[in-house]
């Protein structure tokens, strides 16, 4: 099968590395994340992924305990980057050719972010990371998302999350929640549906980016979304036409 998509940029929680607690690095899980992004590895799909920190630190978190917003942020951005070496690592070892390119200088341990050397590293097959974020306090790692999936020209914004797409409330709340098969990026901003940031959302809007959303915790739904299928909920700028 072939998949309709040629690039993609996927975002990843940090709680997708993390097991039960919900904290740090389960290395089933990290196989488990690292065995579907073989899967469309191995379609030919060039892939970008970012993952974010929450599994070991939010700024937010810290700055409500009393420390200063852009230290306790920086402390997120580096969680980032702890995050992308592990999944670089079993990417690895699955025999893929995995970099990380970080926002924030780390030494040896991975490149800075260049928007060409990432494109360079995608187009010789090799899976891209992009750990710390933007690089800049008070953002979050699906802002990060959006970004880079437009530098790097993703076809398509994956979040895959722990939910099977966007509901008109919290399905872990409401059992009654319904959720969308397709929606408009003004109808997130108009029913304040909790899917992204406002700043993700809006340049995701402004630039005609479509979004995916969908469920990492069911194996080989990446894969399907890279096939086409109707996974989840999809989200699309008005007046884009739908892939
Ligand atoms: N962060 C930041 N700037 C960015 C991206 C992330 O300061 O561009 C920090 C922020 O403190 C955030 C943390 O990194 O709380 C981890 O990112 P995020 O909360 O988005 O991770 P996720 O919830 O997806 O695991």
């Amino acid at each position: 099968m072939e998949p309709v998509f040629g690039r993609v940029l996927i975002k990843l929680s940090g709680e997708a590395l993390a097991g039960e607690q919900q904290t740090g690095i389960d290395p089933g899980m990290l196989g488990e994340v690292a065995d579907q992004v073989a899967e469309i590895h191995g379609l030919g799909v060039q892939v970008a992924l970012v993952l974010g920190g929450g599994n070991i630190f939010r700024g937010l978190k810290g700055s409500a305990a009393g420390m200063e917003r852009p230290t306790a942020d920086a402390m997120g951005m580096l969680a980032t980057v702890i995050n992308c070496l592990a999944l670089e690592d079993a990417l690895r070892q699955r025999g893929m050719g995995a970099r990380t390119y970080s926002a924030m200088p780390v030494g040896a341990a991975a490149r800075v972010y260049a928007r060409r050397e990432a494109l360079e590293s995608l187009e010789a097959g090799e899976v891209v990371l992009l750990a710390a974020g933007t690089g800049n306090p008070y953002f979050t790692t699906d802002t990060a998302a959006a970004l880079r999936a437009l530098e790097l020209g993703a076809e398509v914004l994956v979040k895959a999350t722990k939910v099977d797409g966007i509901y008109d409330s919290d399905p872990e709340q409401n059992p009654n929640a319904t959720r969308f098969d397709r929606l408009t990026y003004s109808e997130i901003l108009a029913q304040q549906l909790g899917v992204m940031d406002l700043t993700a959302v809006t340049l995701c809007r402004e630039n005609g980016l479509p979004l995916q959303v969908c469920n990492l915790k069911v194996a080989g739904n990446i894969r399907r979304v890279m096939l086409g299928e109707d996974v989840g909920t999809r989200v699309m700028a008005e007046g884009s036409e739908q892939k």
